[in-house]
């Protein structure tokens, strides 16, 4: 655990007391704060009075009082579409709002880095696709060299429940809009944007809110090194005002499918190959067409960012390729479970929004669909120039009849349920075909969790298999 520097003997009220909220409460605990705390859900209550904090009602008026500080969840909407109650009395109060992810960027360096002889280095990621895969990817990388690293924030542990730092070490750091939005210090030393699209509009006020959020993170004066997805107008916007001239190679531009040119540091992926540029010259190529773990152009976009940060601190080309091989990806993206007389089956569970589901599409051949559930705003519209290599879709879901009568001119079965839908998708698939569960909606009309609905498809494979 970190311990909370910044609050001793102050008090400090922490409103949510899920993962996030209770590391936090003892990471202050723990810096020699004395926390008072508050969820509107008893059970979580019940759960922070077992581990000894003391619970206020911070609905209650005069709760602020002597309270140096409010530390908020991100589930908690602390601007839009409203503000949270707590949130605005405390702000009515002229209380500081801030989270975990700020407490930890504020106290992770400690005294004892006076005697390290390589100083720690934070890697922050954020984007809308492929920060868990980036970061995984990255920490696999530190991993494989022997550099001590350690990963955190929305994939692996909360920031503050990482151990203390050691000489050398790498923390790499998931970070979602609404922590990048709330955090008061965000002070990584490499930052990493890896795309946009739009996703949580209701929680930032439009497309333009969820970018400035996710900018925080590059604030003037920020990282030493920002490396940039170039693929929207948003990604090129922030690499042209980080940067004095299209020389300056603080900024490393990312793209996948375009060759990027210019005097800068870049690294892109094209036809299956990375490559890197420095000061107009090429300095390394990497082929990625072999590399299970990182199939198709979206994931190639993730390897091109996670190069970038590794070679921001410091690792040559050669090592970064020789540990990329070995990548063997995450759960529930693009992950392959098995193959079946040249039948590929592939789980991309957590391909839950349109963007997503399309770039999977995208990444394979012959493609026999498992799709459906409960469908995001916006439709299936931006799905259509991208069902080419969908030979048949099979839809499961609650609204499984509504979900296929979108899909067009794609032959289309309405399974309703995983094991209907991988049966059928098995009896009708040809060698060379895959079998993708790639949803384009969220889970919850069936399952608790993406994870879940991920581990139904493999389940129902492996009766196949
Ligand atoms: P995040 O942590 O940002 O949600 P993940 O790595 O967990 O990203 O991937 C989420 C979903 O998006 C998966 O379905 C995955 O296949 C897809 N995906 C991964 N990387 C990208 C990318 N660079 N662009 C678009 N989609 C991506």
């Amino acid at each position: 655990m970190i311990a909370a520097q910044g609050y001793k003997g102050m008090t400090v009220a922490v409103l949510g007391l899920g993962r996030s909220g209770l590391s936090a409460s003892r990471a202050l605990r723990e810096g020699g704060a004395i926390p008072m705390v508050w969820d509107d859900n008893e059970e979580a209550r019940n759960k922070a009075v077992s581990e000894g904090f003391e619970l206020r009602d911070l609905t209650k008026q005069e709760a602020f009082e002597g309270i140096a500080c409010l530390i908020v969840s991100p589930g908690i909407p602390h601007l839009y579409p409203e503000p949270n109650r707590v949130v605005s009395a405390a702000q009515a109060a002229g209380v500081t709002i801030d989270n975990d992810v700020s407490l930890f960027f504020r106290s992770y360096a400690t005294k004892d880095w006076e005697k390290f002889d390589q100083l720690p280095k934070i890697i922050a990621v954020t984007g809308s696709n492929g920060k868990s895969t980036t970061c995984a990817l990255i920490h696999h990388v530190l991993d494989h060299v022997n550099r001590p690293t350690q990963l955190a924030g929305n994939i692996g542990r909360g920031a503050l429940d990482l151990d203390p730092a050691v000489d050398g070490e790498v923390v790499v750091l998931e970070l979602s809009s609404y922590q990048t939005e709330l955090a008061r210090a965000l002070t990584p030393d490499v930052a990493v944007f890896t795309n946009l699209t739009p996703d949580h509009l209701d929680r930032h006020g439009g497309l333009g809110g969820y970018f400035a959020a996710k900018r925080r993170l590059f604030a003037e004066g920020g990282p030493d090194r920002a490396v940039i997805g170039v693929d929207e107008a948003e990604g090129r916007y922030l690499a042209g005002q980080l940067s004095v001239g299209n020389g300056d190679d603080r900024v490393i531009r990312v793209s996948s499918g375009q060759k990027l040119s210019g005097a800068g540091w870049s690294v892109f992926a094209k036809k299956g190959f990375l490559s890197e540029w420095r000061k107009g010259k090429q300095i390394a190529s990497i082929d990625l067409r072999g590399i299970r773990g990182l199939p198709g152009a979206h994931n190639h976009q993730n390897a091109c960012a996670a190069y970038a940060a590794c070679r921001s601190v410091g690792l040559a080309p050669r090592v970064i390729e020789a540990a990329f091989t070995s990548f063997a990806g995450l759960p529930h993206r693009s992950q392959r479970v098995g193959e079946l007389n040249g039948v590929a089956f592939v789980n991309d569970s957590k391909a839950t929004n349109v963007d997503s589901a399309a770039k999977a599409l995208q990444a394979f051949k012959s493609v026999r669909w498992i799709c459906g559930g409960l469908e995001k705003e916006g439709g299936l519209e931006g799905l259509k120039p991208h069902l080419d290599s969908v030979t048949k879709a099979y839809v499961i879901g609650r609204e499984a009849q509504g979900f296929a009568l979108q899909l067009g001119d794609v032959p289309n079965a309405v399974c309703g349920t995983m094991a209907k839908a991988v049966e059928q998708a098995v009896a009708e698939a040809e060698a060379g075909d895959t079998i993708l569960l790639a949803p384009a909606a969220a889970s919850f009309d069936q399952y608790d969790s993406f994870e879940k609905r991920g581990e139904d498809f493999i389940k129902e494979v492996a009766k196949h298999l």
